[in-house]
């Protein structure tokens, strides 16, 4: 049984709970801040922010402790990102996935594509939220919204996300807190048309997170596509990357998506009338394909 566990700030990514367990504890290693919540001190995919192992963590929180592992999964990870476009079924497996102790295949049953996009190099922050955290509560975290791929700027302040200096593949080996050392900013700034394309795309992922719709599975969504693009004239490749070029202009695409403008037409097609062949799913791609359906 834990002594303590940090109550959780609105939006905190789970990672940053277990940093600020681990800073307060004292603890001298890591690894023992592993031992005490895991039992285990194997390093966890935290990077995926898909944590495993929630269950042994939640039996031995302390007494008097409301924290359940509902609100540990919806509130704190990816898992409500990553339950898009996965069937009821799937959706379980990946459940189960992170709160038990096998870790390995939860990319693969998450079904993430190997993409810069879905495995950013580092943890990200808003210097604002950065400002009002340590105003409001005397300390920083590491927000959870700030890691959605696909999402560049922060939904409430508007600006550009900055790339902090921890490193995301680092997490799984130690627990670096969101303090002022850490978040330094990298500069990077939008203006104008860009940050409002940035803006908007961010907030239609952020309402894809409230849906809660049964999804069918991808053959189903292949002949939604493929009616929806036929009715407007864009079945064609040509016409699509025109259509995504027109709706959301080339620089916020790229900013959002690098990896697939190389070959964009073919890419997106391939994303949307194959995806029920693909072992992944780019689901920033099929919410910029939505945008223009649903619009
Ligand atoms: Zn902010």
């Amino acid at each position: 049984m834990l002594y303590f566990f940090p109550i959780p700030y609105p939006d905190e990514l789970f990672y940053s709970m277990v940093c600020r367990y681990h800073v307060r504890s004292g603890n001298r290693s890591f690894r023992q801040t592993q031992l005490d919540l895991f039992e285990t001190a194997g390093t966890k995919q935290y990077y995926l922010g898909l944590p495993n192992n929630l269950a042994t963590l939640i039996n031995q929180l302390p007494f008097g402790s409301s924290l359940t592992l509902n609100q540990l999964l919806e509130k704190h990870t990816l898992f409500p990102y990553y339950q898009t476009f996965l069937t009821n079924r799937e959706v379980k497996r990946l459940r189960e996935l992170m709160e038990g102790k096998e870790s390995k295949s939860i990319a693969q049953v998450a079904k993430i594509p190997k993409l810069k996009l879905y495995y950013p190099d580092y943890l990200r922050f808003c210097p604002q939220c950065l400002a009002e955290d340590l105003q409001q509560y005397g300390e920083t975290y590491w927000h959870l919204e700030h890691q959605f791929p696909g999402i560049k700027v922060c939904l409430n302040h508007r600006v550009g996300l900055q790339n902090s200096r921890v490193l995301v593949e680092e997490m799984g080996k130690g627990f670096m807190a969101a303090d002022e050392e850490n978040c330094v900013g990298d500069g990077v700034s939008y203006d104008g048309e860009v940050l409002q394309g940035l803006w908007v795309f961010g907030k239609v992922i952020e309402g894809k997170m409230r849906e809660r719709r049964g999804f069918k599975g991808l053959e189903g969504l292949r002949d939604e596509y493929k009616q929806g693009l036929m009715k407007l004239g864009l079945l064609e490749e040509e016409r699509l990357v025109a259509a995504m070029l027109e709706r959301y202009g080339e620089g916020v695409l790229r900013l959002i998506h690098p990896e697939m403008m190389e070959n964009l037409g073919e890419y997106v097609s391939g994303c949307l009338l194959g995806c029920d062949l693909l072992q992944e799913v780019d689901r920033v791609v099929h919410w910029f394909v939505e945008g223009i359906i649903l619009t």
